[in-house]
């Protein structure tokens, strides 16, 4: 039987490309590509001339069983979106879920993903942290999560799109607090890289200013022990105060 590869690809510098990427996508016998268009200059690039398919958002399931039923019959698929690690905020998870169930083997080649990219150079604690993806654009749903980020310790990386940073930096500052530390990421591994340490707050000032272009990553801090500490003290006493009162 074949087996299914999933590929990463540049994130912005094509210096990023591994050797086994290109490999495996010269050897495939198929190249499921979120948007081949955008794809045919990564493949141009590395002379790559494996025939490719769309797999995309809107259809990913009619598609993944294609693409199971020529595996099946032995062939070899790589799978790439336009940027990054398939399956990363991008299509892949399905085609993985799908191969699992009809027993065909998977294989991640790793490469550049953006939350790792941005989290490692952030300045703030790398070791745990909680990968958010983009927030929903539904209003109820935003402030949902919102509610749930604001007990979160671990630093919380989020992808925005750029004619939504203004929104969501304010809407973060006001869930948890103008004080928070952020690394704001731009344009990772590309001549415009840009990491701007600051407070919420401050970033809202700072993109008054600006006017935000490019792609996003906000590499948050997590709610500190102070923090905590101080809430659970005011909890206490507000407690006891009640208790007293009784
Ligand atoms: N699969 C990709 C990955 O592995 O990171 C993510 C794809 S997601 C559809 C696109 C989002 O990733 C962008 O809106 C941005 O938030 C983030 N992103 C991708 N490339 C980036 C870059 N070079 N610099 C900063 N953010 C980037």
């Amino acid at each position: 039987a074949g087996c299914l590869y999933l590929v990463a690809t540049p994130i912005g510098n094509l210096e990023d490309m591994t050797y086994r990427a290109v490999r495996v996508l010269q050897e495939a016998d198929l190249i499921a590509a979120e948007d081949t268009r955008d794809s045919m200059k990564l493949l141009r690039h590395f002379e790559i001339h494996t025939p490719m398919t769309a797999y995309h958002e809107f259809n990913k399931i009619d598609k993944a069983r294609a693409l199971i039923g020529k595996m099946r019959a032995g062939a070899t698929i790589a799978c790439i979106t336009d940027a990054g690690t398939p399956g990363i905020s991008d299509p892949g998870e399905e085609l993985t879920r799908m191969c699992y169930e009809a027993g065909i083997s998977v294989y991640a080649i790793p490469g550049p993903a953006a939350v790792i990219t941005a989290v490692t150079s952030s300045g703030l604690p790398c070791r745990r942290f909680a990968f958010e993806a983009f927030l929903p654009r539904d209003k109820k749903e935003k402030k949902r999560i919102l509610e749930e980020l604001k007990s979160e310790s671990r630093t919380m990386v989020i992808y925005e799109a750029p004619h939504r940073l203004r929104q969501t930096l304010a809407d973060l500052a006001e869930a948890l607090g103008p004080e928070r530390k952020l690394t704001v990421a731009r344009e990772l591994t590309k001549k415009h890289e840009e990491k701007a340490r600051m407070t919420l707050g401050q970033s809202l000032d700072y993109y008054r200013q600006r006017e935000p272009r490019g792609e996003y990553v906000l590499v948050i801090e997590g709610k500190s022990w102070e923090e905590t500490d101080s809430e659970d003290r005011a909890r206490w006493e507000e407690m006891d105060l009640d208790s007293h009162m009784q």
